[in-house]
C-alpha cells in the first residue's frame, strides 16, 4: 500500500506510479478514504527493487507491506486513520443508532414516515427501511422498488440519512443514483464476492457506506474481515462490520448471539463495529438486553429494527421490532454504558498491545 506524503496524488503522479507497478505485472488500485487516499498495489508487491523505486519518489512517504490477509482492513492499515462519518456522527466519537423497519410496505408509506419522525425523535441518526428483501422462501414479499421513493421521501421529511439492503446490481444502481447515504449488505451475500467488488467499486467514487452484515454461516472473524476487505480492495473503505448473529441458532433465539465478538474484530481491524440484535435474537423483548450487551463489548452503535406499530408491519417486524420508546431507552442507556467503557479502557488497550 502506497502512503503520499499529501493527502491525494495529482493525475501525473499516479500515472508515473501506475507505469513503474505496471513493469512488475502489478496495478493500482485507488482508495479513497474521507480523509486521504491510499494505492494498493494489486499484484505481489514484494519485490524490493518495487517498493524501493515507490519509496525513492519525492512525493511517496512510505509502502506498507503488511502481510495480512486483509492487509488494508488491518488495524495497522495506514487506513486506520479513516474518519468515518454520516447523520452528524464520527464513528468512534459517540454510538451509532441505524433504526427503522426491517421491510416497506409499500401499500402503506405513511406507516414508514411516522416510523421516521419517531426514529429521529428517539435519537437515530440513521433511518433503515428494506426496499428489497431476501426472504427465506420465494413465495414470501419479496420487496418492491417503489418502496425506495418512500424511503427517500421519508429522509426528505426527516432530514435523516437512509439505510437499504442491495442484492443485486440493479438495485445498487438504483440506491447510488438515489441519494441512499448507507448500502447495506446482507447476512446471505456476505460471502458473495462479485457483489461485494460491485459495491466497493461502484460506491467507492460516491463516497457511500457500507453496513456489510456478518455470513450467519461465517467462522473466523478472520473471514468476516476479509469479506470487507474485498469492499475496500475495490475502491471503497467505508465500511462498518456488524455481527447479526449465526447459525446454528441457541434454542430459543433467531441465530446464536454473537455481540460478544466485538473485541475480536476491534483487535484485529480500524473498522467500527455496528451491531444488530434483532436478527441476532429475533424477538423484540430480548433486543434491550443484547443491544446494551454490544455497546458493553465495545461495538460503536446499533442497528435495530423498530416500527410505530409492530402488529401492522410485514417481513421480519411483527416478530422482532421495538417500539419508539423502548428505541429512546435504548439510545440513552447506550450512551450511559459507552461512558462506563471508559474505566476498562487502560485494560482493553494492554490487550490490544
Ligand atoms: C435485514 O436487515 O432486514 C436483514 C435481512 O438482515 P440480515 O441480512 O442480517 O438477515
Ligand atoms: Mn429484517
Amino acid at each position: 500500500m502506497i502512503i503520499p506524503k499529501e493527502d491525494r496524488l495529482n493525475d501525473a503522479q499516479l500515472r508515473e506510479i501506475t507505469a513503474i507497478v505496471e513493469d512488475f505485472g502489478c496495478r493500482i488500485q485507488v482508495i479513497v478514504g474521507t480523509q486521504r487516499s491510499v494505492y494498493a498495489i494489486l499484484g505481489d508487491e514484494r519485490s524490493e527493487l518495487l517498493i524501493s523505486r515507490i519509496e525513492g519518489l519525492p512525493y511517496i512517504d512510505r509502502v506498507d507491506t503488511i502481510q495480512s490477509p486483509h492487509k488494508l482492513m488491518d488495524i495497522r492499515s495506514d487506513l486506520a486513520s479513516n474518519r468515518i462519518h454520516i447523520g452528524g456522527v464520527t464513528l468512534g466519537e459517540e454510538p451509532l443508532f441505524i433504526a427503522g423497519q426491517c421491510t416497506i410496505d409499500p401499500k402503506e408509506p405513511n406507516l414508514f414516515y411516522e416510523t421516521a419522525h419517531a426514529v429521529k425523535e428517539a435519537g437515530g441518526h440513521v433511518l433503515r427501511g428494506g426496499v428489497w428483501k431476501p426472504r427465506t422462501t420465494p413465495h414470501s414479499f419479496q420487496g418492491d422498488s417503489h418502496s425506495l421513493d418512500i424511503l427517500l421521501e421519508a429522509s426528505r421529511r426527516t432530514g435523516l440519512p437512509v439505510n437499504t439492503e442491495v442484492m443485486e446490481e440493479v438495485h445498487l444502481k438504483a440506491a447510488l443514483e438515489a441519494d441512499v447515504g448507507m448500502l447495506q449488505i446482507g447476512t446471505r451475500n456476505a460471502l458473495n464476492y462479485s457483489l461485494l467488488r460491485k459495491v466497493g467499486e461502484f460506491s467507492g467514487p460516491k463516497e457511500r457506506l457500507i453496513l456489510l452484515k456478518r455470513g450467519r454461516h461465517m467462522g473466523p472473524v478472520d473471514e468476516f474481515i476479509a469479506a470487507a476487505e474485498y469492499l475496500a480492495a475495490a475502491g471503497n473503505p467505508n465500511i462498518l462490520l456488524c455481527p447479526r448473529g449465526t447459525m446454528p441458532s441457541l434454542e430459543g433465539f433467531r441465530s446464536h448471539p454473537d455481540e460478544s465478538i466485538t473485541p475480536l474484530l476491534k483487535e484485529k481491524t480500524w473498522a467500527p463495529v455496528i451491531v444488530d440484535p434483532s436478527h441476532s435474537v429475533g424477538k423484540s423483548v430480548y433486543v434491550p438486553a443484547c443491544a446494551l450487551a454490544a455497546i458493553v463489548y465495545g461495538a460503536d452503535g446499533l442497528c435495530i429494527e423498530t416500527h410505530v406499530d409492530p402488529r401492522r408491519g410485514i417481513g421480519d417486524d411483527p416478530k422482532q421490532a421495538i417500539l419508539p420508546d423502548t428505541l429512546k431507552k435504548i439510545i440513552e442507556d447506550a450512551r450511559q454504558f459507552w461512558k462506563l467503557r471508559e474505566h476498562y479502557r487502560d485494560e482493553a488497550e494492554q490487550v490490544a498491545r
